[in-house]
């Protein structure tokens, strides 16, 4: 079980999704600069549930 939330962390920590063509952007700290698909500059992240109970 630890296991499943591990893995989770670890694969959304760093990732990045486009907000104008939902490309995927892997990047190792912080926003990425750009979209590498199309270039645009605002992203979001991939998993924004870090709600604590
Ligand atoms: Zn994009």
């Amino acid at each position: 079980m630890a296991k499943f939330e591990a893995t989770e962390n670890r694969t959304f920590k760093n990732i990045y999704i486009c907000m104008k063509c939902t490309a995927k952007n892997r990047s190792a700290t912080g926003m990425p600069g750009k979209c590498r698909k199309c270039g645009a500059k605002k992203f979001r992240v991939k998993s924004k549930k870090v709600k604590k109970a």
